[in-house]
């Protein structure tokens, strides 16, 4: 059973990060519905496949809100980014690409600075009312 508990203002919900239907559990934080991929603890069950970014159990909730982003301000960096002569470049093909609609692929080895290269397409993005997903590998960064 899945249960939601709406806030009275209906700006936000609640719901359980693992649930449990049927004989199955899902966790809702990662879609994750293999059985061997959860474990038990004093409190409930967790997922052990998105463990590495925090304990989602069936006794913690995910919090949902929504936001109404044509209320929000734009949004700006409140942090100063130097970016060097080709991270520059790369930034301008990042924002061009995102203003005439085609993908673009930025390929370098780690700690190159590809992260600093897409602040400004996700500025513009999120300055357009669009939403933004960054999938990132690395713990360090989620987890701030
Ligand atoms: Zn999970």
């Amino acid at each position: 059973m899945i249960y939601i508990r709406e806030n009275t203002n209906e700006k936000e919900s609640f719901i359980p990060c693992v649930n449990k239907i049927g004989n199955k559990y899902i966790c809702n934080r990662c879609l994750n519905s293999d059985y061997s991929q959860f474990y038990q603890d004093q409190l409930g069950i967790y997922c052990l496949k998105c463990l590495v970014f925090g304990k989602s159990s069936t006794y913690k909730e995910i919090h949902r809100q929504k936001i109404n982003y044509e209320s929000l301000d734009k949004y700006y960096l409140n942090k100063v980014i130097y970016l060097s002569e080709m991270q520059a470049k790369a930034s301008i093909e990042c924002v061009n690409a995102f203003s005439h609609g085609y993908n673009l692929l930025i390929f370098a080895v780690c700690g190159a600075g590809k992260t600093e290269i897409v602040y400004d397409v996700i500025l513009k993005a999120l300055n357009e009312g669009k939403i933004v997903c960054f999938a990132t590998p690395r713990k360090d960064v989620v987890l701030m």
